[in-house]
């Protein structure tokens, strides 16, 4: 069927049916971390509980079933993004350790003066902060691709500002505060023809849609678990394998080596080059379960739910006129709606709206500079999911009406 049984996804959520005195709780601040099935849940306690051991050195029974699930949950993550090549799926950290993987390994490296990386106005501190620093350290420069006043990236702009000069195109598939989602493969075009390599932040993309690394031509791609039904402390980077091929490892240390002597040491194949030190296994594996989870409930889907509520948000919040939703119009937008309501703080605001148990955000959501473009120092941010419901979205309206009522 087109549609979810939400009813019944709720059921895989057990921290849905918490209370705060009464008042059920309604997340809504899903682009900030999502919720965690069961299933997933119970493939790390069955990690820790049946073959909790260290990775790709052991002999015995115990490490081989924990190296061969955590290898082939690269396998698993990679099929989700659209590689079958385990060499080009790295596991780090999260997505800022994926982009500084790449601002390291590649960038101090092959950056210099008169060299040029291009970012948008709605990067995410995690792509704007890394490769701003980079480019100071190497003498290269960053320029950023503007947003119109709907919240699109200018693409004549883009075509303008990426150039032969151009080393780096590091652009986010989806914001985590205008809800636009990017038309990556046209910028993966541009970069090309001018030389360039480009790096797409997918932090915002992979858990809401279909995403499919090849047909968008992405030399590197970084995403990460919390977002997309997996547990903390595990991202990927996805690297074009020829191009991870060439690049020096990033971190030092034991598993990534394949000969070391006092004076000097050689590599492991991919993508063991890139995981210094004992990885980060149960999430590793977890990761791989939410993949399938949510191929089960199918991505489409899982998109379409979302993006309706967030169109639902958008319309009911912009019916009163002293609201701002930022970003595309209400049918062309990713799962979230950040806004302001004229006089009231979005801090106050979200802890008004706290009052009524809806969890929202508010701040800026680490895009401090789209923040300035906008005119805002911060904004409130509801974000949705495969879980939640058009009641859900009822009772965040409401309780913004009561909170800008409290303000009047
Ligand atoms: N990029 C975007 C677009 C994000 O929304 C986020 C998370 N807020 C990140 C990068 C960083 O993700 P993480 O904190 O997991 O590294």
């Amino acid at each position: 069927s087109e549609t979810l049984d939400v009813a019944a996804l709720r059921e895989d959520f057990p921290v849905l049916d918490r209370e705060f005195d009464g008042t059920p709780l309604v997340y809504l601040d899903n682009a900030a971390t999502s919720q965690t099935p069961k299933r997933v849940v119970e493939s790390i306690t069955d990690y820790y509980y049946r073959y909790n051991a260290n990775v790709h050195r052991g002999i015995h029974s115990l490490s081989q079933e924990a190296s061969i699930a955590y290898e082939e949950a690269h396998d698993t993550v990679g099929e989700f993004v659209g590689t079958d090549r385990r060499e080009e799926i790295v596991f780090t950290k999260n997505t800022t350790e994926s982009m500084n993987t790449v601002a390291y390994a590649w960038g101090l490296n092959e950056l210099g003066p008169g060299d040029e990386v291009v970012l948008t106005e709605m990067e995410h501190h995690a792509s704007l902060v890394t490769w701003q620093q980079i480019a100071r350290r190497t003498g290269a420069e960053c320029k950023y691709i503007p947003i119109t006043d709907d919240g699109y990236l200018d693409m004549e702009a883009a075509r303008d500002l990426i150039t032969d000069d151009t080393e780096m195109v590091s652009v986010v598939h989806a914001s985590n505060t205008l809800g636009t989602v990017n038309p990556v493969r046209e910028l993966a075009d541009i970069a090309h023809d001018h030389g360039s390599y480009i790096f797409v932040d997918g932090a915002q993309s992979v858990p809401h849609q279909p995403v499919d690394v090849k047909a968008m031509d992405c030399d590197f791609f970084a995403f990460s678990g919390h977002k997309m039904c997996g547990p903390t402390g595990v991202g990927v980077l996805y690297g074009k394998e020829h191009l991870l091929e060439e690049m020096d490892p990033y971190l030092y240390g034991g598993m990534m080596i394949s000969k070391v002597t006092f004076e000097d040491s050689s590599w492991h194949e991919l993508p063991w080059k890139f995981e210094a030190g004992t990885p980060p296994i149960a999430q590793g594996i977890a990761l791989a379960e939410a993949c399938d989870y949510l191929d089960d409930v199918g991505m489409e889907r899982v998109h379409r739910h979302s993006t309706d509520l967030a169109r639902y948000a958008h319309e009911e919040l912009t019916a009163s006129d002293d609201v701002e939703v930022y970003g595309p119009p209400a049918d062309d937008r990713g799962p979230l709606v950040a806004f302001n309501v004229d006089g009231v703080h979005a801090h106050d605001l979200s802890s008004i709206v706290n009052d009524y148990g809806v969890a929202i955000r508010a701040g800026d959501h680490c895009t401090q500079p789209l923040h300035d473009v906008l005119g805002a120092t911060a904004s409130a941010r509801a974000s949705f999911y495969l879980y939640n419901t058009r009641e859900e979205v009822d009772a965040l309206v409401d309780a913004v009406d009561e909170a800008r009522q409290l303000f009047a």
